[in-house]
């Protein structure tokens, strides 16, 4: 398992300490242990309730910088850069709008012209008006 470029277990210490100063019953006993063990090596925090809490809210506040939020069409959060869905192929927000609503207008425009009655002025079969055809000089 390669190691991460960066130091949880640094980073735990500096939460516990940081953190720890504010509890209101320090000498209460630990109600949750965690355990991080990173390439053999094993440390554990015994954790009161103030910190515990901590860790907690720390874990649920956590925002993804690349979670733009669920996709309009099927729910699932997995959206790239330019908010088109890995998923569904659906483009969000207001450029995916835009797009869907001149997909829409091209669609509405095709329907109108299939749908519209034969025209009495075309020709009955393009061999009735045969092809431009360059005039012959007489010689
Ligand atoms: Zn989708």
């Amino acid at each position: 398992m390669p190691l991460p470029r960066y130091n949880l277990p640094a980073a735990m210490t500096e939460f516990v300490d940081r953190v720890e100063q504010f509890d209101p019953a320090p000498d209460a006993s630990p109600v949750v242990t965690v355990e991080l063990r990173l390439a053999g090596e094993s440390t554990s925090y015994a954790l009161g309730d103030h910190t515990a809490r901590a860790l907690y809210e720390a874990l649920c506040r956590y925002y993804d910088p690349a979670d733009v939020g669920p996709c309009d069409r099927c729910g699932k959060r997995r959206l790239d850069a330019n908010l088109q869905c890995r998923d569904c192929g659906h483009v969000n927000g207001v450029f995916g709008q835009v797009l869907l609503e001149h997909a829409e207008k091209i669609r509405r425009e095709e329907r109108e012209l299939a749908d519209l009655p034969a025209d009495p002025l075309a020709p009955e079969s393009p061999a009735a008006d045969p092809p431009y055809a360059e005039p012959q000089l007489e010689q």
